[in-house]
């Protein structure tokens, strides 16, 4: 028999109480509505054999393939701030890792497989909006160039799911360089296992940090390395708009990639408060809160990993507080470095960073429509900021700071026209605006029509080019399309 997919599972070689081994439950009559050709080629997989029969029962969970093995992982977390101990793959069925065509180990999941042992009240299962909205912003976010889980199938399950309404049912084929979490540090952390954090931060350092192995300290390495990545990785949702929604600790890869797209939206006219998930009552992951919450989503891990960082406490207490606080320098550093680029801005001044937060509170004061607000200061490097003003209910305001931006321009070197590239391709004219993600989920949902899905899918794959004919896809919402809420949709 030809081996269609080469799994080698190792998170299935940890031990047993890493996770549960469960298969997916069998659905009615599932039917493929999405593959990405393109990421399955890079995976190593054939395109043709995963859209055929085999393939589709596969990906819905109807039969296993040789070489899969299927678990729920055990992971813990804090959620809005609350300590859950045991949480863990509820929904999620992982089958296995396979190396890609660069070397990569990368995990094949299926989300809303059916029950887990971690399944609590839930019924295992995902209904096709909160599948078509993961499908749509994680595939916007890999071609915004953020590190992410992507998004390989999408299948109907030909059953409903019980929410506040019967919904169809659907499955998400998930790929993440792995799915460990924060949580899974503290699940072990928990329980006092110092053995299997051990073993759970070996096996991290090998997979995804292999570079801090070496060192005499390889544990507090792999901390600063995950400060490092996490600094990263937020100051990119900030320079793009992006409002994850949901930042509990078992939602944090420690692989640095965005992950569990639940709630999350872009935002578009800008407003550091800006919250959409409807479960976020307080704000607390808030737009401009997701700096603050994800240093302390790593305080929450530097504690789970003091057993490992030193012999005595308070040793360990002091590095890891030590390797925590690099958090704020890291991120503002990669801010403000992305800042200055999608201002054009390819050298440093003493005061970019008050040209940078004076654009901020002018657009914020104006009413701004952040992704544009930066495309058209793009379109405008060669010329008076017209169609930029526009956006602005505070057009004198902004017209005193692009006089400030021109001024500060006259210090750099690139012509015009070598500026205007540069920003073009930092500063997206297409985003998942949540309307349109919204009006996607409601044409397939309601009426069966995955034309818009599509549709969007092909617009937000080049989200920096100009694309004839689709300018209503970079069009904010208008008042009455404005979209206030988003839901988990568990
Ligand atoms: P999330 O909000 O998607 O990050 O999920 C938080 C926790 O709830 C995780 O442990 C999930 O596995 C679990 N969960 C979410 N939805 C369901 C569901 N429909 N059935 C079972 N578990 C779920
Ligand atoms: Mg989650």
């Amino acid at each position: 028999m030809m081996i269609a997919i080469p799994f080698d599972n190792s998170y299935a070689r940890l031990p047993e109480r890493f996770y549960a081994a469960v298969n997916p439950t069998a659905v009615a009559a599932p039917r493929l509505i999405k593959l990405n050709e393109a990421l399955a080629r890079q995976l190593g997989l054939d395109p043709d054999w995963l859209k055929g029969p085999d393939g589709v029962v596969m990906l819905a969970g109807n039969s296993l393939i040789e070489g899969a093995l299927p678990i729920a992982t055990a992971y813990a977390g804090h959620q809005f701030g609350g300590f859950s101990p045991q949480l863990g793959d509820g929904r999620a069925i992982l089958l296995g890792e396979v190396v890609d065509r660069d070397g990569r180990r990368r995990d094949i999941q299926l989300k809303g497989a059916g029950p887990t042992p971690f399944s609590r009240r839930g019924d295992g299962r995902a209904a096709l909006g909160p599948v078509l909205r993961e499908y749509v912003l994680s595939e916007a976010m890999a071609a915004l160039g953020v590190p992410t889980t992507r998004a390989l199938a999408a299948v109907l399950t030909g059953e409903t799911v019980r929410r506040e309404t019967l919904l169809p049912g659907a499955i998400l084929t998930r790929i993440a360089a792995s799915h460990i979490r924060i949580g899974t540090f503290q699940f072990f952390a928990a329980r006092r296992d110092v053995e299997a954090l051990r073993l759970l931060a070996d096996h991290v350092i090998a997979r995804h940090y292999p570079q801090v192995a070496d060192g005499n300290a390889p544990y507090l390495a792999l901390l600063e390395a995950v400060v490092a990545a996490q600094a990263d990785l937020v100051a990119r949702w900030m320079l793009i708009g992006f409002i994850h929604g949901v930042m509990n600790t078992d939602n944090m890869s420690i692989a640095g990639e965005t992950i569990d797209y639940g709630p999350c939206a872009f935002m578009d006219s800008y407003d550091p408060a800006t919250v959409f998930s409807s479960i976020d009552e307080h704000g607390r992951y808030a737009y401009g809160n997701q700096p603050p919450i994800a240093l302390w989503n790593l305080t929450r891990l530097a504690e789970a990993l003091l057993p490992l960082l030193a012999e005595d406490q308070e040793n360990a207490v002091a590095v890891a507080q030590e390797a925590v606080n690099r958090f704020n320098e890291l991120f503002q550093a990669s801010l403000i470095a992305g800042f200055r680029q999608k201002l054009g801005l390819f050298t440093e001044a003493p005061d970019d960073v008050l040209l940078i937060k004076a654009l901020l509170e002018t657009m914020q004061r104006g009413h701004a429509d952040f992704t544009l607000t930066f495309r058209r200061l793009s379109n405008d490097a060669v010329g008076n900021g017209q169609s930029c003003r526009e956006l602005f209910t505070n057009p004198a305001e902004f017209d005193d700071w692009h006089g400030r931006w021109q001024q500060r321009l006259q210090q750099e070197s690139l012509s015009a026209e070598e500026r205007q590239r540069a920003m073009h391709s930092i500063n997206p004219l297409f985003i998942p605006r949540n309307h349109r993600v919204e009006a996607v989920i409601e044409a397939a949902t309601e009426r069966g029509d995955l034309a818009p899905f599509e549709e969007l899918l092909a617009v937000l794959a080049k989200p920096y080019d100009e694309q004839p004919g689709r300018e209503e896809y970079a069009r904010p919402p208008a008042v009455h399309e404005r979209v206030l809420a988003t839901f988990c949709g568990t």
